[in-house]
């Protein structure tokens, strides 16, 4: 089998003969027939999908993992039953709730799409992929998925589970993400003529369990005698990538200051990175920041013993850069006030605070380490 560049899977595409192209629609239902995961928000055969249950673990699973999402979902359905409930909630509540799960944007379009659908839809999704995309937080991905897996749409969602079948199965030659428009073409040609959102769930699944980004069990997956990079022993070669460019290394500082069995924290502009989430006062993140400069942004408190800078730092990597902070920690007087814009909160009651991983990191840094002796 050759494998496909752009132009000549287009051109292929009508030489494919009926039996080849039907058939794999069907041996992948057939495989998910047998092999499907069981997911808290999947109807199991015979159930009606809740679009809600499905909405909400898509968004979810954008960046994250299925065996992270698990607990989050069951903890929001347990709360929040349904859209309306959602919608109904404070978004201080939903941002506490998803802290931990990352990429946070996600969480404030989450409510503002509960929002939307509880006040302009009447507490019910659209069922086409055009009107779920006019809500917050739905791209054409989610759109997709919500459209085929909840109201059986004949459209096939494209992740990176499915993008690595296809561009297995098909030796597609283009690198990503240019190829992403062919991908999706060969994608949709899985699609069986009913059951799309079975389909759709059959692919990633595959994706998941057998066709994984290292060593594909490729002796159980339905395509195994139809597969273009197997029969090339080219697997762990596809999809094809550009390489990739790292952000930059940035720097910065962030102080704890504890007062008794308090910690000064304050929120995050509503917009940009970690819109709204809480964290400990700190300097700017800038590549070629030095702890001079980033230290000249501690905030100013009466009454504050001196700054401590900790051993070591703190490093995190977010999607487009990773990050090094230095934490410095004071201890300030009872009584002392908060500068604007900050508040004291309880150690004790940290975990209810919307908290990025990054600010859970500082703060377990400083903490650990101001169990020494006072100075
Ligand atoms: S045969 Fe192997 S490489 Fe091809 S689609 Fe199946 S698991 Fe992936």
């Amino acid at each position: 089998m050759e494998s496909m560049s752009r132009k000549s899977a287009l051109k292929a595409k009508p030489e494919l003969g009926q039996a080849e192209t039907s058939s794999r629609p069907i041996a992948l239902l057939q495989w998910y027939d047998r092999h499907r995961r069981r997911l808290p928000w999947r109807a199991m055969p015979g159930e009606t999908p809740d679009p809600y249950r499905v909405w909400l673990s898509e968004i979810m699973l954008q960046q994250t993992t299925v065996k992270a999402v698990v607990p989050y979902f069951e903890k929001f359905v347990a709360r929040w039953p349904d859209v309306t409930a959602l919608g109904n909630a404070s978004q201080d509540d939903v941002l506490r709730m998803w802290a931990g799960l990352g990429y946070y944007s996600r969480a404030r379009n989450l409510y503002a799409c509960a929002v939307a659908v509880t006040r302009e839809h009447g507490g019910v999704f659209p069922d086409t992929e055009e009107g779920l995309r006019a809500l917050p937080g739905i791209g054409p991905y989610t759109a997709a998925a919500i459209a085929a897996i909840a109201f059986d749409r004949h459209t096939m969602p494209v992740d990176g589970n499915i993008e690595r079948v296809v561009s297995r199965l098909f030796a597609v030659e283009e690198e990503l993400p240019q190829a992403k428009p062919l991908i999706q073409q060969l994608a949709a040609t899985l699609l069986a003529n009913s059951r799309a959102g079975d389909s759709a769930q059959a692919l990633m699944d595959l994706g998941a369990s057998i066709c994984t980004p290292k060593k594909p069990a490729c002796a159980l997956c339905p395509f195994t005698e139809d597969c273009t990079a197997r029969a090339q022993g080219t697997q762990d070669t596809f999809p094809r990538k550009a390489p990739k460019k790292s952000g930059t290394l940035r720097r910065g500082a962030a102080f704890v200051v504890i007062r008794g069995d308090e910690l000064l924290v304050r929120s995050r502009p509503e917009k940009g990175l970690l819109g709204g989430m809480t964290e400990v006062p700190g300097s700017d993140w800038l590549a070629g920041h030095d702890d001079a400069t980033a230290k000249q942004q501690a905030p100013e408190l009466k009454g504050l013993s001196r700054w401590q800078r900790q051993v070591g730092v703190v490093t995190h990597v977010f999607t487009h850069f990773p990050l090094e902070l230095v934490v410095y920690t004071a201890k300030a007087e009872a009584r002392t006030r908060a500068p604007a814009g900050m508040r004291w909160v309880p150690i004790a009651t940290l975990a209810d605070e919307a908290l990025p991983n990054v600010m859970r990191k500082v703060i377990a840094h400083a903490l650990d380490l101001s169990t020494a002796p006072p100075s």
